[in-house]
């Protein structure tokens, strides 16, 4: 979608550029913190633990009691909130930030959140996490009764229900306004009563809520927590608004019944920092199970299991504990890699992968490889490595996946390849292995990644995650897509010539 951006820089767990095509990616962060004396700077921070979710932009508005200030910029979170000036631009108690990678709306400084808007009631702000998957519908319908958009974010959308909701306090025009939309969302809202955080019913993106002192914080994951140096209080639960005015009295509501929750996967297997707590467990640990089931489930006759750094670093640990294959860096991540480097010739796809991570040629020379690595997106990273492995020496390599076939778009806020792009909606296994030239190749099973998140097994007629975009069984209706799929249909109906 942002092909060529300058601003698409590498999260820790990525291989170069070319390789921003081939992972999944988060699209956002959200943090929220009220009750500070230094609320801005507290969010800047926790923002920039939250860098790996999106590098596209960031922003961060303030409310003093008396008038909302915002700051948003393209780029990442240092880039726009690392000078004291930029942070004295945000006085205030309370803040809220926002950290995208765009899924809906694409790139431009009008999409960068935290979105404001002057409602009857007063400012109000708003950063979320997630794609509310009937947004283009429904801002059809409010253009049609006059909504005039400031942006092409999916987010505006609830910001106009909020406004034209016809029910007298804010809350429940806020409440109102969610019923409307379908998708996922993690959200952090500021008024100028207070603050506001609420999940999606199906819990699909995450939030937690943690203290720092008498200020009251939300983020995207626990690591932010720990890096302002806030204790963890407890997950905002699915379906579940937390709002705390200005005295730091919480209140919560459940307004829309009880749901069985649906937490997305691909946060265990990636898109989580491995020293976050997601879902009550630990995403490292998880990680390691991973490996551990793959192991049983999918064994080598091998030397070493090498990980492709850094995002299969968790799970080939789990994979060599299990079997007893000894674990070694076979592969080595440059921490230098510049932003603005240029290619040598549009021919050089390799470069990309080798200026990022080079062969360690002494532990791979003459070795049969256990090569690990989270997901295999359109496998063009994955045929890469496996060739740097042979180019070093490697006398074979049994590539193992530390997640199942990724055969389905993400419509919840992750940005996904269109299907035809996607190597496990193209190929079997068989012809996967050959398109990436590894000996063996083996993803771990649906069950097994459930194993390892802690269930028995998926529970088939109400699974416990998201996981759609391995098995194609989407958790909400997708109202956008069915329409654009219908349209489609019907622009390629066959034309009846007369003769
Ligand atoms: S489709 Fe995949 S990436 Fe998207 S929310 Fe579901 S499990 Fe997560």
């Amino acid at each position: 979608m942002n092909a060529g951006d300058p601003h698409r820089d590498e999260t820790p767990w990525d291989i170069g550029p070319d390789s921003h095509d081939d992972k999944l990616r988060e699209e956002c962060g959200v943090f929220g913190v009220i009750g500070a004396n230094d609320a801005a700077a507290i969010c800047a921070l926790g923002l920039h633990a939250l860098q790996h979710r999106g590098q596209e932009a960031a922003g961060i508005t303030s409310f003093d009691g008396h008038e909302f200030f915002s700051r948003r910029g393209l780029g990442q979170v240092a880039e726009n909130f690392s000078a004291g000036e930029a942070i004295a631009e945000l006085p205030g108690h309370v803040a809220a930030g926002h950290v995208r990678y765009s899924t809906t709306g694409g790139t431009g400084l009008r999409n960068v959140q935290p979105l404001y808007a002057d409602l009857a009631s007063g400012g109000f702000a708003i950063a979320h996490n997630g794609n509310i998957s009937n947004a283009m519908l429904l801002r059809e319908e409010l253009v049609r009764d006059g909504a005039i958009f400031q942006s092409t974010s999916d987010t505006e959308v609830i910001i106009h229900l909020v406004a034209t909701s016809r029910y007298p306090t804010l809350l429940d025009r806020f409440i109102d306004a969610l019923r409307m939309v379908e998708g996922a969302y993690s959200l952090v809202c500021m008024t100028t009563e207070g603050m506001i955080a609420c999940r999606d019913p199906l819990g699909i993106r995450p939030l937690v809520m943690g203290k720092l002192g008498d200020a009251v914080i939300f983020a995207s994951e626990t690591v932010a927590l720990d890096v302002v140096g806030a204790d963890f209080i407890r997950q905002v639960d699915p379906g579940e608004m937390i709002l705390v005015d200005f005295d730091g009295k919480i209140r919560t509501h459940r307004p829309f019944g009880k749901v069985s929750p649906r937490p997305c996967i691909f946060e265990h297997v990636y898109f989580s920092r491995p020293d976050s707590v997601f879902d009550g467990r630990s995403v490292y640990a998880v990680r390691k199970e991973i490996g551990a089931q793959l192991a049983l489930e999918a064994p080598a006759d091998a030397d070493v299991v090498v990980p492709v750094p850094d995002s299969g670093v968790p799970a080939a640990i789990g994979y060599s504990q299990q079997s007893g294959i000894p674990f070694e860096l076979g592969i080595i991540r440059s921490h230098y890699v510049g932003r603005t480097f240029i290619q040598p010739s549009d021919g050089d796809r390799h470069s990309g992968v080798k200026r990022k991570h080079n062969a360690n040629r002494a532990v791979v020379e003459g070795k049969r490889i256990v090569l690990i690595d989270d997901s295999i997106v359109r496998g063009t990273t994955s045929h890469k490595i496996v060739q740097m492995m042979k180019d070093a020496g490697a006398s074979e390599v049994h590539f193992r996946v530390a997640s199942p076939p990724t055969g389905y778009g993400c419509y919840y806020g992750v940005d996904t390849p269109e299907r035809s792009k996607l190597l496990a909606a193209r190929m079997d296994l068989e012809a996967m292995r050959d398109f990436i030239h590894a000996d063996s190749l083996a993803f771990v099973s649906i069950d097994g990644l459930y194993r390892a998140v802690g269930h028995k097994s998926r529970d088939l007629g109400c699974p416990q995650h998201c996981d759609a975009c391995f098995t194609g069984e989407y958790p909400t209706s997708l109202t956008d897509l069915s329409r654009r799929e219908m349209e489609a249909a019907q622009l390629t109906l066959p034309v009846n010539k007369v003769a």
